[in-house]
């Protein structure tokens, strides 16, 4: 695939997406036995796969999302973080499932986590669909993990790349 300038190649296809995205709500399933839960997306990575793993939670689920201070058109994180926008649902003795897209060097989620656990939830944790290791600053424990994914930049179902190819249903690596 080729978007003039940036050359794309897939690294996962939307068959094996959907594949995790299903084992991924089974083991959430399991866990929450029923119990409502709180899924809060993290905007915008995170829209796509909150989409189809909602669809296949078998919860009553209430879903909000909070906005992050992104990377704009740069690769790498200024590693300074800040709530753009902020949730509309009090977290307070609820269980809290965090939805994001990709742990990078761990500094958003971290800083996330920390931000959420000041407001006192039940339970907190973590749901990533892909995770980058080899660029981790700070240690994250995810509860839930999709993908681990190579040293490169990827775009696709819900990540972008300066707003570009968020729409892309595989998850494909830019290579230029
Ligand atoms: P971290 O703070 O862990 O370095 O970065 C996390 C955020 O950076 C993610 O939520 C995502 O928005 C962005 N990010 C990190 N790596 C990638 C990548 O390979 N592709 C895209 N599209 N975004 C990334």
């Amino acid at each position: 695939m080729s978007h003039r300038k940036h050359r794309l190649e897939v690294l996962i296809s939307r068959e094996e997406i959907s594949q995790v995205v299903t084992r991924l709500a089974s083991e959430i399933n399991r866990d929450y036995r029923g119990k409502p839960l709180l899924l809060i997306g993290v905007l915008k990575g995170a829209f796509v796969f909150m989409a189809d793993l909602v669809r296949q939670l078998g919860l009553p689920v209430e879903v909000d999302f909070i906005r992050l201070s992104s990377y704009g058109a740069a690769r790498e994180s200024s590693g300074r973080v800040k709530v753009v926008q902020g949730l509309k649902t009090p977290v307070e003795g609820r269980d809290v499932l965090v939805i994001e897209d990709i742990v990078d060097t761990g500094i958003t989620i971290s800083f996330l986590l920390d931000y959420l656990r000041r407001k006192k939830p039940a339970s907190l944790k973590l749901c990533a669909l892909t995770d980058k290791p080899s660029r981790r600053q700070v240690t994250v424990s995810i509860d839930y993990l999709g993908f681990t994914v190579p040293d490169k930049f990827v775009v696709g179902y819900g990540l972008d790349f300066d707003e570009k190819f968020r729409y892309l249903p595989d998850i494909c690596s830019m290579e230029n």
